[in-house]
């Protein structure tokens, strides 16, 4: 049996959304910037698939920029905050330590730059608080900067009132909500955001392609210069294919969401339970305030890679933390974040599954994984060492 658990990382696009990419391909072809008729008309499919996005996150219209995908938008995002703050001599930003790269990796090259972070720490539970956002924030603070839903751990954080805040004190807010979109609800009004960054391929929409929300007013700065599409903000001829795909999936996703979700959680409820029986293990992320699909586990004496490589073999497709650090012998940043010892850190396991699993293949991971477990902790030295008690166990 075949079992795809990896969705954090990636998704298989969905029909709806395929078809589309194929009829943009055959009969839209034009540039959507030309004056005669097959450009008008890759023009008018440009503005609905926008016109399905903004609806879709209760935004305007003219608040979505299309972008190559989630990095893209973060970039943007991040680094208009930060020129606009340096104009005004701010030039501290907040954020949190568990971010993705794609943000991390930005704000570490602002602090190249003079601009000052804080990492806010997350909690045991993957989550952070409020209040200490609140804290962080200065009378030099240029942009908050905080997930919506953890991508390895799949906690989600409370937006709506770091949102509110910011506002309050006329802060620029962005969240990276490329885990969230199209899976929970996101509403930009009523969550209090000003910018938000989503990526078509975490939704069962094409690759190289996203959104990047700026609310009006918020000025943006342009990371690619040329011509004047999106609004002047963002050159390239548009992804036309790629766009209608995205706004198809999203869609779908959207006007499906509650059911998709009660049938995830159901499925991802019944992981959580089967293997946290597996002694020495444990969820990483509070419990409920979760993602539909997203479970992540730390198995005490296993190594994360060899269990996926035994996963892998059994055909269950699944991922230890990051899709972009594994490869690397480095523990997850996010685990790190939690304050899990290095040595449990790397025994993670993160199952991310979607609409498209059935139980059957949920009852096949659960099955296998508690094998593999035993499996390898037989061949371990520091499990024995566990055993004997001449190591003491962490969890
Ligand atoms: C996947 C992901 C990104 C990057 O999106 P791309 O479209 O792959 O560039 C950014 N942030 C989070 C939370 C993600 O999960």
């Amino acid at each position: 049996m075949k079992v795809y658990a990896d969705n954090a990382a990636t998704t298989r696009i969905s029909e709806v959304a395929k078809k589309e990419m194929l009829l943009c391909m055959d009969k839209f072809y034009g540039n959507p910037s030309s004056l005669h008729t097959v450009g008008q008309e890759a023009a008018e499919k440009l503005f609905e698939a926008r016109k399905i996005i903004a609806d879709c996150l209760n935004a305007d219209i003219k608040d979505i920029y299309f972008t190559s995908g989630g990095s893209e938008a973060d970039n943007q995002a991040i680094i208009s905050a930060a020129e606009a703050g340096k104009l005004k001599g701010k030039k501290h930003i907040v954020s949190t330590a568990f971010e993705h790269h794609a943000v991390l990796h930005t704000l570490k090259r602002l602090e190249t730059q003079g601009f000052d972070v804080t990492y806010l720490d997350v909690h045991r539970n993957g989550i952070v608080a409020a209040e200490e956002v609140e804290q962080a924030i200065r009378e030099d603070t240029a942009l908050v900067t905080v997930m919506y839903a953890n991508n390895e751990i799949g906690t989600i954080q409370p937006i709506r009132e770091i949102g509110e805040l910011c506002r309050k004190k006329g802060i620029l807010f962005h969240t990276d909500a490329v885990q969230a979109a199209g899976h929970i609800k996101i509403d930009v009004q009523e969550d209090n955001i000003d910018m938000l960054s989503i990526s078509a391929h975490k939704f069962h929409g094409p690759k190289g392609v996203g959104v990047l929300y700026a609310r009006k007013g918020v000025r943006l700065f342009n990371i690619i210069e040329g011509g004047a599409q999106e609004r002047g903000k963002r050159a390239g001829t548009e992804n036309l294919p790629a766009i209608c795909g995205m706004a198809a999936a999203f869609l779908e996703a959207c006007e499906n969401r509650e059911k998709n979700a009660k049938k995830v959680s159901r499925l991802r409820d019944l992981l959580i339970e089967h293997l946290s029986k597996i002694p020495h293990s444990i969820l990483n992320g509070d419990r409920y305030n979760r993602l539909p699909g997203t479970v992540n586990f730390c198995f005490e004496g296993i190594e994360g890679e060899s269990l996926l490589l035994l996963l892998d073999a059994r055909g269950i497709a699944a991922s230890s933390g990051s899709a972009c650090t594994s490869g690397s012998l480095d523990p997850s940043h996010v685990l790190l974040a939690l304050g899990l010892p290095h040595e449990v850190a790397h025994g993670s396991l993160r199952l991310s599954i979607g609409e498209y699993n059935t139980e059957e293949e949920i009852q096949h991971i659960i099955q296998t994984v508690p094998e593999i477990i035993g499996y390898l902790r037989n061949m371990s030295p520091v499990w024995e060492e566990l055993e004997k008690g001449e190591r003491k166990h962490v969890i």
